[in-house]
């Protein structure tokens, strides 16, 4: 190739390097920067005669050295090319967005490919570090992750309450049943159920019944411990677990939900809706065949609740 050609060439490749929208960075085995193309330069703002052979940990205290050097190792070492995604790592190089102002992210999400250049017999001499910006891709995949979490969420928490819907509740339910079985711990379930809830639907209105279910949910958590589950069963009916609770003390609960409820004055558009609640309680059982079986217990208990006048807590 004729000199000219030659020099015409290196001139066409610095324009490739100098018009791509990658980082291009060389370093030698010191990890000294001998190439620094232009993406590198608009986003880091140093230009590469400021740059050239200096070190990299120096220019950019923020990168882990030790961790950096084990990273490189292979591909130094083993010829090999190695690669720093933004799931290990968010950046590689700390700069600002592209787009500070629509970005959603202040700084700029890396993808980091290392390639060895062999220069000197099989021996790597330097390695070529190519910076994509994959900001965009990293925050939708972070979006669908959230999105992902609150469809779950949302799956599992009934809508009306915001507490567990019947579904999640016996996925719970049926695990602490196994582990229950193993540990023999006392452990007991409640079902409540209001009291003539039909007649709140007839005389005020479902947005009404609706209202006083929201206000049984909140009785009922407030009435609970941290560590006990609460789901809604149906309409207006809540199930209870509690952990490390016998009977006797599951009727304490039992019976402080009832009272609260049968003193509580709801206003809802301005008319009281008292209501009251019948519960039952079923405490485990070796002989409970399943956790169907034992749930079946408190709603035998419920119905005893309801049979005997209402307002009142059973125990199967
Ligand atoms: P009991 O004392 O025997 O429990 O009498 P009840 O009238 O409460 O009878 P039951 O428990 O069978 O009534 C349930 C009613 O709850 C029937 C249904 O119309 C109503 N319901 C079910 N789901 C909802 C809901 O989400 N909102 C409202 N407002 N009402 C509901
Ligand atoms: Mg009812
Ligand atoms: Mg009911």
């Amino acid at each position: 190739m004729a000199n000219q050609d030659l020099i015409n060439m290196q001139k066409m490749q610095l324009d490739v390097l100098n018009s791509i929208e990658l980082g291009i960075v060389v370093l030698d085995r010191s990890f000294n920067i001998l190439v620094w193309n232009q993406f590198m330069e608009n986003h880091s703002g140093i230009l590469p005669e400021a740059i050239s052979n200096k070190s990299l940990f120096e220019c950019f205290p923020e990168i882990d050295r030790n961790w950096f050097e084990l990273k490189t190792k292979p591909v130094f070492d083993l010829n090999s090319p190695a690669f720093i995604i933004w799931e290990q790592r968010p950046f590689l190089f700390k700069f600002d967005s592209n787009r500070p102002i629509t970005c959603a992210s202040d700084f700029m999400y890396q993808n980091v490919s290392m390639f060895p250049m062999a220069t000197n017999e099989d021996e790597v001499e330097q390695i070529c570090l190519v910076v994509y910006d994959v900001t965009d891709e990293a925050l939708n995949k972070q979006g669908i992750q959230t999105l992902n979490q609150e469809l779950q969420n949302i799956s599992r928490i009934d809508g009306l309450t915001g507490v567990f819907n019947r579904r999640h509740f016996d996925e719970l339910f049926e695990l602490e049943y196994k582990r229950i079985c193993r540990s023999n711990a006392d452990s007991s379930v409640i079902m409540l159920d209001i009291d003539h809830f039909k007649k709140v639907n007839d005389n005020h209105g479902h947005p009404a019944g609706d209202f006083i279910i929201k206000t049984l949910a909140k009785v009922v958590q407030f009435s609970i411990r941290e560590t006990d589950v609460c789901g809604r069963y149906g309409g207006e009916e809540f199930v209870v677990f509690l952990p490390e609770t016998n009977a006797e003390n599951a009727v304490v609960v039992g019976q402080r939900i009832r009272k609260a409820c049968e003193k509580l004055v709801p206003v809802y558009e301005e008319t009281e809706i008292r209501f009251t609640v019948s519960v039952g309680i079923a405490q485990f059982e070796k002989s409970y065949t399943s956790p169907v079986d034992w749930m079946e217990k408190a709603d035998q208990a419920l119905y005893k609740a309801k049979n005997a006048g209402r307002n009142q807590v059973c125990i199967f």
